[in-house]
């Protein structure tokens, strides 16, 4: 009975510091917004490094042609060829090759490194059966995906800032990546322009775009997570002077790193940050970065498992239910995400797979049913508490850009009041990534919480539309909105 006690009131206890009411997640938007503002006010004035992509149109559906992609962000990289049909026609079909990236290459030199891709591309173009759609002098056009931080100096060029995700190429740091791969091609006879440049989430709102024009922002939602959108250029303070045909540009938000002091911290969080710098992260083979922080270790798939590991470590502490068998619950990121939506989603009445989970997993048996329970409830606070951020930094976005209802704090357009719903214009989120597509309670509770903060008149307006290959597929639309030929 004490024992019992114990662990109820670590769950209550829990359930407290991941709270997010309503108002507290309207103070989380609030923040959003104003940290995106900062971000765009000078370099380095906010958390948010509100990036700049150059990309300043994006695909619309009259892209016509045969346009490939690189994408370069993990374990895997993968090479694609699109055919784009036209106005009315859309994506008439695409191949994909992926492959695993050699592991001693990730930590060579650049020249290998893109010496290797370079030749995986040209062996994917050479393999084509019907390569002969494109004239015979007509240069192939390519969209690069490079998820890794880089200070664009086009939009099709750009320098890499640091790696993460393991990858360590010194010689790389500093250099013009688009320029690395050009001269790789150029050495084995690859006749290819790189077109774009851009990383994951510029790729799947070029996608999102493509297939519907009222989409102004992406979200990634993955193992890790990140969003981009649509600004006004004279919104971005901290480049004067910067024009675009069309007044906007894509902003890359690097929002992972967003802080602030409204975020329902708790002690596993402050644990897990302590304790994360380069994890060894076993199942993808790879050692992550410490670039994680804040808003992605309390929302992204790679985090969610392991603060679920760290809350029932602490109930087996304090209330030793689980003897000394436990021990494989003090290994981190031992509990996986997808395992944890499993536990969670398990909806047997005597809770079968949270048993055989618990037992293949960690090695604990014979859990008794009521404490399986509790483990549910674990999994439902910590989803909760990041689907409801996640919404709620969505919503920032669209307070920022002035589609949340309001008027928009950097929205010129003076406004008397609350913007009646029927001027509230269409407005489409294009979301990605394992954790959101895959997690259904996840994206109930999102979607829940976007309709709590906005409302449900301004809430219906507002349309997330899950996409799929966009860092790929949307980055082979880039190439062709941004082709030489356009
Ligand atoms: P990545 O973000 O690694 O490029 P994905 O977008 O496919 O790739 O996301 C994969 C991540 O999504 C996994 O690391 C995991 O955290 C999460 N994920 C995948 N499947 C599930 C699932 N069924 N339940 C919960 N999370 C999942």
């Amino acid at each position: 009975r004490r024992k019992w006690n114990r662990m109820v009131g670590v769950l209550r206890e829990l359930e407290e510091g991941c709270s997010t009411s309503l108002g507290r997640l309207r103070q989380v938007v609030d923040a959003m917004a104003v940290e995106m503002h900062a971000g765009l006010a000078s370099e380095g004035g906010s958390k948010l490094k509100m990036l700049l992509t150059f990309i300043d149109h994006l695909p619309d559906g009259n892209e016509k042609g045969t346009y490939y992609a690189l994408d370069l962000g993990g374990t895997n990289f993968r090479v694609l060829r699109v055919q784009l049909g036209g106005r009315g026609s859309g994506i008439l079909g695409h191949e994909v090759q992926k492959q695993p990236i050699p592991l001693h290459l990730i930590t060579s030199t650049s020249e290998e490194l893109f010496d290797f891709i370079a030749l995986t591309l040209k062996q994917f173009v050479e393999g084509e059966d019907n390569g002969s759609e494109l004239q015979q002098n007509e240069r192939r056009e390519l969209g690069f995906t490079f998820s890794f931080p880089v200070r664009q100096i086009s939009a099709s060029s750009g320098i890499l800032i640091k790696w993460t995700k393991g990858f360590s190429i010194e010689d790389l740091v500093g250099k013009d990546v688009t320029t690395c791969l050009q001269e790789s091609m150029a050495k084995i006879e690859l006749d290819m322009r790189v077109a774009a440049l851009v990383n994951d989430t510029v790729g799947t709102l070029a996608l999102g775009h493509y297939h519907d024009e009222d989409t102004v922002a992406a979200v990634i939602i993955g193992t890790g997570t990140n969003a981009c959108y649509v600004e006004r250029t004279d919104a971005i303070i901290k480049s004067q002077g910067l024009l675009t045909n069309s007044g906007g540009m894509v902003v890359n938000m690097e929002w992972g790193n967003f802080w602030s002091s409204h975020l329902p911290k708790t002690s596993y969080d402050i644990d897990l940050d302590a304790e994360s710098p380069n994890p060894y992260d076993q199942a993808r083979g790879q050692i992550f970065g410490c670039l994680f922080a804040g808003f992605e270790k309390m929302i992204s798939g790679m985090y969610l498992g392991d603060i679920v590991r760290r809350v029932i470590l602490r109930m087996a502490q304090e209330s030793d239910i689980f003897g000394d068998v436990a021990s494989s619950l003090s290994v981190p990121f031992i509990l996986r995400t997808p395992l944890m939506s499993a536990m969670h989603e398990d909806d047997s009445p005597d809770l079968r797979e949270v048993a055989r989970i618990l037992k293949d997993t960690l090695q604990i048996s014979d859990v008794p049913l009521k404490v399986r329970r509790l483990i549910v409830r674990i999994c439902d606070v910590v989803t909760h508490r990041a689907a409801r951020l996640a919404a709620a930094g969505i919503v920032g976005i669209l307070k920022k850009i002035g589609r949340d209802g309001s008027g928009g704090i950097s929205s010129g357009r003076m406004k008397s009041g609350i913007e009646s719903s029927s001027k509230m214009r269409r407005t489409v989120v294009a979301i990605e990534g394992g954790l959101y597509s895959s997690y259904t309670m996840f994206r109930e509770y999102l979607k829940e919480a976007i309709v709590e903060i906005l409302g449900e008149e301004i809430a219906q307006h507002v349309i997330l539309r899950v996409s799929e290959d966009g860092s790929g597929i949307g980055a082979a639309l880039l190439a062709a909105s941004h082709s030489s030929s356009s």
